[in-house]
Parts: structure tokens; sequence; C-alpha cells
């Protein structure tokens, strides 16, 4: 019999976030430091077989959706090794991939065949001297030829995640609202989240959704809301301009929560289960599984303590309060 998990606040959990790899060809500056990180040990790194026996474990629980990230996925070797064995999951209807698109024009027929259902792409510029500046590293990254790439593989709906930073690349809302015009792309703007070792970037660079909008509109014409993409029942609210391909979204984590209708927990590469993507409360599922001992029991434990909301907002960093006031 299907079941469904509930957490301590009745939200139905059955979307998963698994991060296959800590690492990353790229530095983005509001990730991750120049230097990388202290990487983990092959050995603490949850091998694909242990990562499908998890998912087995849940899916009976009600885990319907997965999506695929890191660090870099597609930087770790044979993903469609893993795809393959996610796919044949029979509870799992949607296998979704997050990257930063470098190696999706060699990868993105490869890991379709493998499962892939979709993909979203990270390109927080369509300037290749400015995608080096943000990425801090020059892998010839070009977003409309990994679009593509991906469109001609059949991973739909595309969407791109562009994180908006004020002095950086705001200069180009318009550009990216244009290409939703010609393009079946959707457009996602993200509002920086300030935190962590950030290169400099602080609340100041956050550009609000409203003011993002705003600007897209004038790039494009008058933006009507529509329903999300396709499988998108994540947290972005949707827009497009009359006639056009594809359609802009704004996530705003730092002016508003979604908690109250959170569906998601994550698993890291090291295998522990976090309940809140942006909290640290977590629960050791490699240790166990490793022993032998079921999941089931460990998952209903996490998700029994689940926090209701996290804690960006109560953050102390200067201007966040004004900032979560703002509307739209
Ligand atoms: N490497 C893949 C990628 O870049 O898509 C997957 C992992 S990356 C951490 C997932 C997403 O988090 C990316 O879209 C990235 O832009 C976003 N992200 C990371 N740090 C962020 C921050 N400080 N503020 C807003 N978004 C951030
Ligand atoms: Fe972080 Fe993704 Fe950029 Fe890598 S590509 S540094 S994981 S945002």
């Amino acid at each position: 019999m299907i079941r469904e998990s509930l957490d301590q606040f009745g939200r139905k959990i059955e979307y998963l976030r698994i991060s296959v790899t800590d690492r990353c060809n790229f530095r983005c500056v509001y990730c991750m430091p120049l230097e990388g990180l202290d990487w983990l040990p092959k050995a603490d790194v949850l091998s694909y077989e242990e990562i499908t026996d998890i998912v087995r474990q849940l899916a009976p629980l009600g885990l319907r959706r997965l999506r695929i990230t890191g660090g870099e996925p597609t930087i770790r070797p044979n993903l469609d090794r893993l795809l393959e064995q996610l796919r044949a999951v029979p509870e799992i209807e949607d296998i979704a991939l997050s990257t930063n698109g470098v190696k999706l024009p060699a990868m993105a027929a490869t890991l379709a065949a493998a499962g892939l259902d979709r993909v979203n792409i990270s390109a927080d510029s369509l300037r290749p001297d400015r995608i080096s500046k943000i990425a801090r590293r020059n892998l010839g990254f070009e977003p409309v030829a990994a679009l593509r790439a991906a469109l001609d593989a059949g991973l739909k709906p595309v969407k791109f995640n562009v994180v908006v930073m004020r002095g950086l690349n705001d200069d180009e809302i318009g550009d990216f609202a244009r290409l939703t015009l010609e393009h079946e792309v959707h457009v996602r703007f993200i509002e920086l989240m300030p935190v962590g070792d950030m290169a400099g970037l602080t609340w100041e660079h956050v550009v609000p959704s409203p003011e993002v909008l705003e600007r897209s509109g004038e790039a494009i014409g008058a933006l009507n809301p529509v329903g999300g993409p396709a499988m998108g029942n994540g947290p972005a609210k949707y827009y497009a301009a009359s006639g056009a391909a594809g359609t802009i979204g704004v996530i705003t984590p730092m002016s508003h929560t979604y908690c109250g209708t959170c569906n998601r927990v994550r698993l890291t590469a090291d295998g522990r289960l976090r309940t809140c993507l942006y909290g640290d409360h977590e629960v050791n599922l490699r240790d166990p599984l490793r022993a032998g001992q079921p999941m089931a029991p460990l998952f209903e434990k996490a998700l029994a303590e689940k926090p209701k909301e996290h804690q960006l907002l109560q953050m102390k960093v200067g201007g966040l309060k004004a900032l979560s006031q703002v509307g739209g």
C-alpha cells in the first residue's frame, strides 16, 4: 500500500534532493570559497548503490520526486549509472538535475537516456567574461548552448536559475527576460542569500523580486501571472509576456518563506538527511545503512523533528529585516 509521510506540522514530504558530491568545477562568488572546501574523503561519500538503497526504502513512505544536485553533480563519474538505478524504483515519478551546465552539451543525451526527466541550469550571466568572473573559473560555459542541448535531449522543462546581484549582473535582467520570448526556457530569478563566505557580497547586493519583475516587464512588456511549468510545484511564482515561448519566475528566499508548504528534505553526499535546506537539523543515515538497519524509522523520526521554518530571516544581517517586508 502506498503511504504518505507527514511531518510534525502536517506537511506531506515527497521530494528528496540528493547531493552526489560536495565538489565543484566552479567557485561561484555566492557559494564556494576560491580555495574550495575540505572535500569529503571518498569513503565517507555514499556509493550509487547506497543512494539507491535509501531511495528504495523511502519510496514506499511517499517519496515521489528526486533532484540530483551537489556541489556539481555532473563531475561525479558515471552519473548515468545512478540515474538508471533510481529510474528503476517504481514509485519515483520525476527525476530532475541541478547543474551549472558546463558539461551538459556533452552529457545531456546520455543522462536523458538513463532516465533523467528535466534539468535546472545555473546561469547567472549570458556574457562569457562575466560568467568567468562570477564562477571564478573559465570553462567555456555557454548558457544557450546548454539550453539547446537539454531541449534536444528532451529534458523538459528547462529552467535557468539566475542569482541576481546588484552591480554584478542585474543589468542583464532584461536580456534574460528577452530569452523567454523566443526560447522554451523558464528563467527563475533567485534572490541572493547573503550567508556564509560570500566574497564581499552583502545584503546590498540583494535585488528584491518586485524590482526584478518590474525591470523584466520594462524589457519585454506586460507580464501576466501564469501557472508554473509542468512538474514545477516548487517555490517560484511564474509570469509571461504575451506570446512568449518561456516564462519568468521569481524565488524569494529572503523576502518570503515558503516553509508552510515545504515538501522537501535533503540527503547530503555523506549520507546525512537534512530536514531543512537552510538549517542544521539532520539525521545520519549512512552509518545505520552500512550497519544494515532499516531507513524508514529514521526517516519518520527526522520528519517528526523537521523545523517549522528556516532561520534565514532571523539572521542579523543589516537590512534584511527591511527586505523581508518588501511585498510582491
Ligand atoms: N552546482 C549546481 C548548480 O549550480 O546548479 C547545483 C548546486 S547549487 C548549490 C544549487 C543552486 O543554489 C544554484 O542554482 C545556485 O545558484 C544556488 N545558490 C547557491 N548559493 C546561493 C546563494 N548564496 N544565494 C542564492 N542562491 C544560491
Ligand atoms: Fe556552488 Fe553550483 Fe556554483 Fe558550484 S556551480 S560553486 S555548487 S552554485
